[in-house]
């Protein structure tokens, strides 16, 4: 019997009232671990504790949030193996992916570190003899973070690491699914030197814990990633709170990769293969619809078709598995269910689809290419998941250009090209929040800002320094010297 792992409140290691069990999506005989869940009041407490912790914290020095910040990021860069093999083991994507989310959150960390010192107001002349004007920013206070499960802790980090280092005080609600890196990346928090109350852990579901950060007057904003189902409930939710809340709201994608005539076949099938299928496409920024133009098109299919042969789907553990699988029973229902939409829509299945059994009991799916897809099915509209694409044949860049455009989603968007003409064009015109050219959707930067346009994405964009329009609040100070 492991011991199950407890809540971060106000400073203390807390019980919870119930447990989360984590399960290993590769041998689902595998118990990760057991996590304590908490309850309202505990949620309340957590709030309380953020609270109280915000005025000391909001007051101290950069030096004191660098430190913090880059004492967190040493450890997670020093324990990165073994906190990438926790990840795989929760969540499913392969050991180096593990290992490299996990990377990614130490840097985000240090990158951050360094914000708390670059923090720097303005000062100018006002538009009346004699006056001063000074722009400041200031925390926004206690702010609420609601996290999905398929970056157990990257996610995490680029919301944590922002918030501390602008001087706000957190209360982190992981997903219920992945418990495991986000306890661990707590543990490393704690162990920062941050004073009591001001980082809080409460693990728990979304409608009991979510919700209770929702309903609270004292948080002050919700940083939120997940469905655009549960973003529409939180910006109402923080809509209708008094006062009413500051929100971000990171959601889904649809997003789309253009092949062009004139692209290299190698690059265009590695792109398209990693932005879909890797991480076993549980991905936002995934790429689920390949636009490919009439020229490239049959030979496009039978080199993915091809490349999909080669890849191997197993236990995420297991050195040289391409993927791993899908997390659990019920996003892998939701992939077979869309697969039967696909061919029931009169797409055709040109490979894959299959369940496929293991070593050891696993949510193992081949990954899945549609072809003679149009942008109208629903395989092209709604978000699946999971490691699935359909090929939508397009007769020229102007007609690719204007499917890519044809969603509801704006998040990522790609183009395989030669030509700097179509790949310009493509920059200026497509309407998504992240651009990119011969290279997968999914795949970015921390140091520059993340996130999108239409239904994917609401309020301030995440990441870089452009992260602090979301975790502060502008000042404006006027001054007459006399
Ligand atoms: P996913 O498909 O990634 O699970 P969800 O939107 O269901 O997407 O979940 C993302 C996060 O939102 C999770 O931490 C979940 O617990 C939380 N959540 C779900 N429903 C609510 C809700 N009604 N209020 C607040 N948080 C919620």
């Amino acid at each position: 019997m492991t011991a199950i792992l407890k809540n971060f409140i106000g400073g203390e290691w807390v019980d919870g009232s119930g447990v989360t069990r984590n399960i290993n999506p590769s041998n689902t005989n595998d118990l990760v671990g057991e996590y304590a869940k908490a309850d309202k009041a505990q949620t309340e407490k957590a709030i309380a504790a953020a609270k109280a912790a915000f005025p000391a914290w909001a007051q101290s020095t950069p030096q004191a949030r660098y430190d913090a910040l880059n004492k967190i990021s040493l450890e997670i860069l020093s324990r990165k193996e073994e906190l990438g093999r926790l990840l795989a083991r929760e969540e499913g994507k392969t050991l180096p992916e593990g290992i490299g989310e996990v990377a990614r959150a130490g840097q985000i960390f240090a990158f951050f570190a360094g914000e708390a010192l670059r923090l720097i107001g303005e000062k100018g002349a006002s538009v009346r003899p004699g006056l001063d004007v000074e722009l400041t920013r200031e925390p926004m206070g206690v702010v609420g973070m609601i996290t999905p499960w398929n970056f157990p802790i990257a996610i995490p980090a680029w919301k944590i690491a922002p918030a501390l280092c602008y001087g706000n005080t957190v209360v982190f609600k992981p997903a219920e699914l992945v418990p495991g890196s986000a306890h661990a990346l707590s543990e490393i928090i704690t162990r920062s030197g941050i004073p009591a109350g001001v980082f809080n852990l409460v693990v728990g579901s979304g409608s009991v814990v979510g919700q209770t950060l929702l309903d609270h007057p004292d948080v002050a904003a919700i940083s939120f990633t997940g469905s655009v189902q549960t973003g529409r409930k939180i910006a109402q939710a923080c809509v209708l709170s008094n006062p009413m809340k500051k929100f971000q709201l990171e959601m889904g994608g649809k997003n789309p990769l253009v092949v062009l005539d004139d692209a290299d076949l190698k690059t265009a099938v590695e792109v398209a293969v990693n932005g879909a299928y890797f991480s076993t496409g549980q991905r936002c920024t995934a790429s689920s619809r390949l636009i490919v133009t009439e020229g490239i098109h049959d030979r496009f299919v039978a080199a993915m078709a091809e490349r999909l042969k080669g890849l191997s789907v197993d236990d995420a553990l297991k050195a040289g598995v391409h993927i791993g699988p899908v997390v659990d029973q019920s996003q892998l229902d939701q992939d077979l269910r869309y697969i039967k939409i696909g061919q029931d829509e009169g797409a055709k299945l040109a490979w894959g689809g299959e369940l496929l059994k293991r070593e050891t009991p696993g949510h193992y799916l081949q990954p899945a290419l549609f072809t003679e897809a149009n942008n109208n099915m629903r395989i092209a509209r709604e978000e699946i998941f999971g490691p699935v694409a359909a090929v939508i044949r397009a007769k020229n860049y102007e007609e690719a250009l204007a499917i890519s455009n044809d969603t509801e989603f704006g998040l990522a968007s790609g183009i395989c090209t030669t030509s700097l003409k179509y790949a310009s064009h493509y920059k200026r015109n497509s309407e998504s929040g992240m651009v990119m050219v011969n290279l997968p959707t999914a795949g970015v930067d921390y140091h520059v800002p993340f996130g999108g346009r239409k239904g994917s994405s609401y309020g301030a964009r995440e990441q870089g320094s452009y992260a602090r329009e979301f975790y502060t609040t502008v000042k404006t100070a006027y001054t007459f010297p006399g």
